[in-house]
């Protein structure tokens, strides 16, 4: 067990100026505070706390965040008060142990929704004073290497909870030192067989490679020396259990193919000494094509900056070697801590250091994102990023997570890029804007003034920044469709009644009412009036006096507003409920004479499926979201548009006899578009006007008997 004074010893070596004093005072305290409090492990309660400030020193942490650790459970688990460590140690010391606490009273277990604000809290902790998360990770360290104490439930769940959150935000932080060892620990706990058995064969495989190990390093050293290129270090080591075990379980291999089993690592002092130890290392050794990482010239989102190669020596034996400069190395290693060490520097010029962009990017979400569940899957996308690099025409590094789109690279250089963003060229060749970026992809974005996005875009994009804006330019748009709704709905009320619009409805009366029903602006009220949270009538009674109202049945208006409000979607009745919004649903776009089902969608109204399209039938919904709805028999007969791809075979006049088809019909084509592959036309995309189901059903059977049309679907909208 470690003693107090050689924590402070440790701390005066690497910090003379350190405020011991406060360390000691913080000590003490804490002693008193957890004195018969006792642990798992039988120890004195003490101990915890030490330990953790000891990791702490080792991190050369700065004298407030060493006593934050000293005293972070005294206000979770002894009855002293935050205002007593104010009062003891200053609103600074009392801030970090504040955010500890807060933090640890989170458990990531619990539903979706919970886990999501739990989330947000600590990232704000965590925004608020970076020391706070350093506090908290020391902590969970020595939790985790006293976990066998603990009693087996509660032994799995901190070891899944370190897992999931706690080492990935370590990573994201750059600390993979304190990385590694948690997934080597929750590895252990949570699996413990395999755990077992996958140590034993390393073990084995370490023994049968030792000397061959020292023969590569000793050479590596030698090549180094005769080229005069001067290294700080060398070492050889095998990779951990745990990246092991996923790589195993990942790409389904044996122990055998993992060519990075051992990595030799070497230290240099300039990053030109870098790339010349690389070019050694290649000339002594075959590299494995494909396997030349260069995180110098393009760092990890986290920082991370290295050389990896991997090489088969003479003799078959395959194995990783990195290269970095000393700081690189240190940043690889800690990470951010690297950066709050006891110089007391506080930000400042680090500003622009990977993890503070991501920081300050976390903050920006938390203000943009309100659904929590968009909100934790941003996250989740940030936390285990795995990277592709691509390029601007200009040769502007881009990474991106894997599965990008051209729409996410877009949208990283600038949201109006993102959202005039109409086609792309990777490589010098158009392609879809669905396409996948791949390492090395030199990406050009084909915009178009006016353009916006798609709904569709929703499902290509992966990038949190792509999928926040697109989003929001959909809410925005579907907000004042709900304004002019909620107001056509209000007026509508109001004309029942017979009432005037034009006073009833000025701003004075509107905000006035707005205001009563607790929401800021008239706009705000309309828009949930339109998305069926607000009934027009709750307005209308705190508009006029009840007295005053006598209905006066006005049969044509209602039905010509609803006419003016939703398009074609007038056509369709929600049973005992007309005032709600309907939309047709764009999967499958149904039309009258089709059998339709209604789901009641999240503040977006009624959406209208056809009762066999996909999405109703794969159960995307709960059956006490589905509402019957017909179609309205009362409404005129106009057309519907609807989409047709066709695929054909080119030939000559083609065109000519699909439109002379249609027009056969009686149909009118409000556009038509004929795509290419290879310079051979081969689909055509059309819109139609339609007026039921029979009459699409003539359409789709004339197409069909025309010669070189392979195939003929319905489209989304
Ligand atoms: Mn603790």
């Amino acid at each position: 067990m470690i003693r107090f004074e050689d924590l402070l010893e440790k701390v005066r070596d690497y910090n003379p100026d350190a405020d011991l004093e406060l360390l000691r005072r913080a000590y003490v305290f804490s002693a008193l505070e957890h004195k018969g409090q006792v642990r798992h492990s039988g120890e004195p309660y003490l101990v915890h706390p030490l330990e953790v400030a000891t990791i702490l020193t080792d991190m050369k942490m700065d004298a407030v965040t060493i006593a934050a650790g000293l005293l972070h459970d005294v206000v979770e688990d002894t009855l002293t008060t935050t205002e007593r460590v104010v009062q003891t140690f200053g609103r600074e010391v009392a801030h970090v142990v504040e955010g500890v606490t807060k933090i640890s009273a989170i458990t990531f277990s619990s539903s979706e929704e919970r886990q999501a604000e739990n989330f947000r809290k600590m990232l704000l902790a965590m925004v608020d004073d970076i020391r706070v998360i350093l506090v908290k990770l020391a902590d969970r360290l020595h939790n985790m290497r006293t976990l066998n104490f603990l009693p087996e439930d509660r032994r799995l769940r901190i070891a899944q909870e370190t897992l999931d959150i706690y080492a990935p935000i370590a990573n994201r932080l750059g600390m993979a030192k304190l990385k590694n060892e948690l997934e080597e620990l929750a590895f252990r706990y949570l699996e413990p067989e395999a755990y077992d058995v996958l140590k034993a064969k390393v073990e084995r495989r370490r023994k049968a490679s030792e000397g061959v190990v020292e023969d590569l390093r000793r050479t590596i050293v030698a090549k180094l020396r005769d080229a005069q290129v001067p290294v700080v270090e060398v070492d050889g080591r095998t990779k951990r259990l745990f990246s092991i075990h996923e790589k195993l379980r990942r790409q389904k291999i044996d122990l055998d193919r993992v060519y990075d089993f051992v990595a030799l690592r070497i230290v240099t002092r300039t990053i030109k000494d870098c790339y010349a130890a690389l070019g050694i290392i290649h000339q002594t050794w075959s590299p494995v094509p494909g396997r030349i990482k260069d995180f110098i010239a393009m760092p990890r989102p986290n920082g991370y900056q290295s050389l990896h190669t991997s090489v088969i020596s003479e003799s078959g034996f395959p194995f990783e070697v990195q290269i970095r400069t000393e700081e690189m190395h240190l940043r690889a290693e800690e990470g951010i801590a690297a950066h709050w060490k006891y110089k007391e520097g506080r930000v400042g010029a680090e500003r622009d250091e990977p993890y503070f962009v991501w920081l300050r990017q976390l903050l920006e979400w938390q203000q943009e994102v309100r659904d929590p569940q968009e909100f934790i899957q941003n996250l989740k996308i940030d936390l285990y990023p795995e990277e592709v690099y691509t390029f601007t025409p200009k040769g502007q590094v881009k990474p991106l997570p894997r599965g990008a789109t051209p729409v996410d690279f877009a949208y990283s250089i600038h949201t109006d890029v993102g959202n005039q963003c109409v086609g792309a060229r990777v490589n010098g060749r158009m392609v879809p804007l669905r396409t996948h970026l791949k390492n090395g992809d030199i990406v050009e974005i084909v915009t178009q003034a006016k353009h916006k996005p798609s709904r569709d875009w929703m499902s290509i994009v992966v990038t949190s920044r792509a999928r926040n804006k697109v989003k929001q330019y959909l809410e925005g748009e579907e907000k004042d469709r709900a304004v002019e709704l909620g107001r056509r709905l209000l007026e509508k009320e109001l004309r029942r009644f017979g009432l005037n619009t034009r006073t009833l409805m000025s701003d004075p009366e509107l905000q006035r009412v707005a205001a009563e029903s607790g929401m800021q602006k008239i706009e705000e009220m309309l828009a949930a009036i339109g998305f069926g949270k607000l009934q027009a009538r709750h307005v209308l009674d705190k508009l006029v006096p009840n007295e005053e109202l006598k209905e006066r049945p006005t049969k044509g208006v209602v039905s010509a507003v609803r006419r003016a409000l939703a398009g074609d979607n007038e056509k369709i009745k929600v049973r005992g409920a007309d005032d709600l919004l309907v939309v047709r649903a764009r999967c499958c776009n149904p039309i009258r004479g089709e059998k339709i089902v209604g789901y009641i969608t999240r503040g977006k109204g009624v959406s209208v499926h056809s009762v066999s399209c996909p999405n109703v039938t794969n159960l995307l919904y709960t059956a006490d979201r589905r509402i019957e709805v017909e179609w309205d028999r009362g409404a005129d007969q106009g057309g519907y548009t609807v989409a047709l791809a066709l695929v054909v075979e080119d030939r000559k006049g083609l065109l000519a006899e699909i439109s002379a088809k249609i027009a056969d019909v009686n149909t009118n084509i409000t556009n038509i578009e004929a795509k290419t592959h290879d310079g051979h036309l081969d689909r055509m995309d059309m819109t139609l006007e339609i007026r039921d189901l029979k009459h699409l059903e003539k359409v789709l059977k004339s197409l069909r008997k025309v010669s070189g049309v392979l195939g003929v679907e319905r489209a989304p909208k």
